[in-house]
């Protein structure tokens, strides 16, 4: 027995009629559908375009259909997609070694996504202290306003109770503690702690930037009670932060790193990094598509551009512009922005009202950005947008606040 068409299901590069009812309802989605992008920019079938401040919640490094991926994707795509970790896969080894060339890092397993990256970062601390004859230390002390992805165990780790609510009994082990209070994390640290574990900037929770000072604390922390510090760095890597790693910044080293969303420019690929004191052998962890040829391919090609000289020097570029320019939006609209702050091109204005107000306003004026926790609104342009780009952008947000301000009064 067939079933009725959805109103919307055939009408997908129509005008938007609502989202399908068949894709489940997890993400309160504006209703809007994109048939192709350029850089920064976004276009729908109708040829209406939009500027790209979302870049896919900080993956698309490179902007849309960026020549050299496409070049990377399809030239892997017409050669080999996919054999199993069951065999030595060429592009894996390649990424992996130029992955720990570039870091502080000895080896490097690939997953699918930030969330898996997480899971995977967690069970090597685990396994760290089980191999070296410490089982018993196996808790994690985790951050409160923290994210590490959707599983069962990273929401334990962030331990946001919107999001663990209905989902049965938490994931035992995570000790949380308030993000940048490093007296805190040293109060938690017990016979049982296996590692410290953060984003060295919260993105989700609010573009809440770490003190170097404060991550310096916890590298030192970790050292004297010969646990780990592990690192979430599936938002702020990969050059979004300005550096290759935000943890550059600080000046301290992680023993253990989870990485995803920019690493593969839009093709799903994550990465757990680790120094070679890491303990995961042969049948500790796996994954089927983790590392798969293509996903290798492309991440290849985006390292290939992001360490090319000079990249990272014009992210902070950029983001100097983004913050003056911001900085000038806070002055003219005191009433509606609290504070601008954030790292290279992971940028947040915490407003005075609720964030859907200007998301929707910015959307009205073309220009794509994406809320977070703590009344806050991200900017997250590609890594490569160009300056006219980011004037253009902050022009559309300027209208975006004028409008908020106006329905304000
Ligand atoms: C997005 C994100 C994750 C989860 O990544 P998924 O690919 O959605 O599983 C984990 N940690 C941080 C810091 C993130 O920003």
């Amino acid at each position: 027995m067939s079933k009725p068409l959805a109103a919307s299901a055939g009408n997908v590069a129509g005008a938007p009629t609502g989202p399908s009812p068949a894709v489940m309802g997890t993400y309160a989605r504006q209703d809007i559908v994109f048939a192709r992008g350029d850089g920064a920019w976004l276009e729908t079938e109708a040829g209406v375009r939009y500027l790209d401040f979302g870049a896919g919640i900080a993956v698309n490094t490179l902007g849309h259909a960026h020549p050299r991926l496409i070049a990377a994707l399809t030239e892997q795509a017409g050669k080999l997609w996919h054999t199993s970790n069951l065999y030595r896969v060429a592009g894996q080894e390649k990424l992996a070694e130029r992955l720990v060339a570039a870091t502080f890092a000895d080896r490097v397993f690939f997953c699918n996504s930030g969330a898996e990256a997480c899971e995977g970062a967690i069970k090597a601390a685990r396994r760290h202290h089980f191999a070296n004859g410490h089982p018993e230390r196996w808790r994690i002390v985790t951050c409160t306003g923290a994210f590490h992805g959707r599983t069962l165990t990273t929401l334990a780790a962030a331990g946001n109770p919107k999001y663990l609510e209905g989902f049965g009994p938490e994931a035992p082990g995570f000790d949380h503690v308030p993000f940048g209070d490093l007296e805190a994390a040293r109060a938690a640290v017990g016979p049982e702690t296996a590692a410290i574990m953060l984003e060295p900037v919260q993105g989700e929770g609010g573009v809440h930037v770490g003190a170097a000072e404060y991550l310096q604390g916890l590298r030192a922390l970790c050292d004297e009670a010969g646990i780990l510090l592990v690192l979430d760095e599936v938002q702020t890597g990969i050059g979004r932060s300005g550096k290759l790693f935000s943890h550059e910044r600080a000046g301290v080293t992680p023993d253990i790193m989870a990485v995803a969303k920019g690493l593969g420019g839009g093709f799903p690929v994550g990465a757990v990094l680790t120094t070679e004191a890491c303990a995961m052998t042969a049948g500790t962890h796996g994954s089927t598509f983790g590392g798969n040829p293509l996903a290798m391919a492309v991440g290849d090609a985006v390292l290939d551009i992001v360490l090319e000289p000079g990249f990272l020097e014009n992210v902070e570029q950029k983001s100097q512009q983004m913050r003056q320019g911001l900085a000038r939006l806070q002055e003219l609209y005191p009433n509606l922005v609290e504070e601008v702050r954030g790292q290279g091109l992971l940028l947040g204005i915490k407003l005075k009202v609720e964030p859907p107000h200007v998301v929707k306003a910015a959307l009205a004026e073309r220009l794509l950005v994406v809320g977070a926790g703590d009344n806050v609104v991200r900017l997250l342009p590609p890594l490569n947008v160009a300056e006219h780009e980011i004037s253009e952008g902050l022009e559309r947000l300027e209208r975006a606040l004028a409008a908020v301000d106006q329905s304000q009064t």
